[in-house]
C-alpha cells in the first residue's frame, strides 16, 4: 500500500513532467518562440505543431512570452515617512510605466504633499492599495526583491539595478510569470533584518560615494529606469511550463517545515538560531514552482507520518 504523502509526492514528479514535456518542445516550437521575442504579433500566429502533447506545451511557453516586466511589478513602499515622498515615487513610477504601488502602513496617507509631488501620475497614487502588514502586501507575490543600501550578514544575491532588470526582463521574456515585489524602506532607518528576511534578491545602488543612503523616491526613479530600458530589450533566458508559488504558500511551507524539524529534533525551539532564516535562504533562492512544492509538502508529510507511527493525521 503507498502511503498517502508518497503518493501525493509521486503524483506532483509525475503531473509536474517539466522534463517530460520541454523534450517534447518541438524546433519549430522553439523557433516560435525565438521568433515570438522579437515580434509584437500575438503568439498564435506563428504556432504550428503536429504533435497534440507538444502542441499543447509550445502554445503555452509561447502564449506566455509576450508578458511585460512592468506589469509584473509591484512597488512596496515600506512604512514611509513622508508623503511628499509617496507622490514622488509615484511620479517616477509613472514616467516609466510603472502602476501599481503597495503601501504598507503610511505614516500619512492620503495626504496633500503626496497628491502635489504626484504631479501627473494622481491615477497612480489613486490606485495604491495600502495594507497593514508586510506579509499582506507580498502574499500574492512571488518573488521578493529588496532594494537596499546595506549589505547583511546571511545575504541573497546582490546586483545592481542594471544587472537586475535585464535578469528579471529576460526571466519574463522567457513565460515567468507572477507577480515580483519590489521593496523599499522607510527614509529615516531602511528595511529591517525580518523585513530582508522576504527578500529572494537584493538590489544596491552603487553610489561610488562616502553616503550610499539615496532618497527614497530617488532610488524608485532608478530602478524604474533601468526597468523600463531593459524590458524593450529582453530576450528568453529559458523555457518555463510552471507557475512559480506565491509568498503565502511559502510561508505555509515554512510553517510546516519548522513544525517537521521541531518533530525529528533537528530544531531545538528553545535555541533556534538561525535555522529557519538560513533554510528561508535556501528555498527562497530555489524559487520552487508549484509542482515542486507539493513534493516538498508529501516529503514533510511523510515525515510526520513516520513520527507519528503512521497513526491517524491531526486537523
Ligand atoms: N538610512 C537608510 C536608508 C533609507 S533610504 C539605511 O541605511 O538603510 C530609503 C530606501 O531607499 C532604502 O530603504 C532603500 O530601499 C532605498 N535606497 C536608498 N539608497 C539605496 C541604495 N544605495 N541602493 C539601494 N536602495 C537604496
Amino acid at each position: 500500500m503507498k502511503l498517502p504523502a508518497r503518493r501525493a509526492a509521486e503524483t506532483a514528479i509525475l503531473t509536474s513532467g517539466c522534463t517530460k514535456r520541454l523534450g517534447q518542445l518541438s524546433r519549430r516550437g522553439l523557433r516560435a518562440l525565438e521568433y515570438h521575442a522579437m515580434s509584437p504579433e500575438p503568439a498564435e500566429a506563428v504556432h504550428e505543431s503536429s504533435n497534440p502533447a507538444a502542441a499543447e506545451v509550445d502554445a503555452k511557453v509561447v502564449a506566455s512570452a509576450p508578458a511585460n516586466l512592468r506589469s509584473q511589478l509591484r512597488v512596496v513602499l515600506v512604512e514611509p515617512q513622508h508623503p511628499g515622498n509617496i507622490g514622488a515615487c509615484a511620479r517616477a513610477m509613472k514616467n516609466f510605466g510603472l502602476r501599481e504601488l503597495a503601501l504598507v502602513a503610511p505614516q500619512k496617507f492620503p495626504h496633500a504633499d503626496a497628491s502635489a509631488m504626484a504631479a501627473n501620475a494622481g491615477d497612480v497614487l489613486d490606485a495604491a492599495k495600502v495594507y497593514p502588514s508586510l506579509q499582506e502586501a507580498l502574499a500574492d507575490c512571488s518573488r521578493v526583491v529588496a532594494s537596499s543600501a546595506r549589505p547583511r550578514y546571511i545575504s541573497v544575491p546582490v546586483s545592481t539595478p542594471r544587472e537586475w532588470a535585464q535578469t528579471a526582463a529576460n526571466r519574463v521574456a522567457a513565460g515567468e510569470g507572477g507577480r515580483i515585489a519590489l521593496l523599499f524602506g522607510r527614509e529615516r532607518t531602511g528595511l529591517t533584518n525580518d523585513e530582508l528576511d522576504y527578500a529572494h534578491e537584493l538590489i544596491v545602488i552603487p553610489t561610488g560615494g562616502i553616503d550610499s543612503s539615496l532618497n527614497l523616491a530617488a532610488a524608485v526613479q532608478i530602478l524604474a529606469y533601468e526597468i523600463g530600458l531593459a524590458a524593450g530589450a529582453a530576450i528568453p533566458d529559458r523555457i518555463v511550463d510552471d507557475e512559480p508559488v506565491d509568498q503565502a504558500t511559502m510561508e505555509r511551507f515554512y510553517t510546516h517545515l519548522e513544525r517537521a524539524l521541531i518533530g525529528t529534533r533537528f530544531l531545538d525551539p528553545e535555541h533556534p538560531r538561525f535555522l529557519m532564516r538560513r533554510l528561508r535562504k535556501l528555498f527562497g533562492r530555489t524559487a520552487p514552482s508549484a509542482n515542486e512544492m507539493s513534493i516538498l509538502r508529501g516529503i514533510l508529510t511523510s515525515i510526520e507520518d513516520v513520527l507519528r507511527g503512521f497513526g491517524p493525521r491531526p486537523k
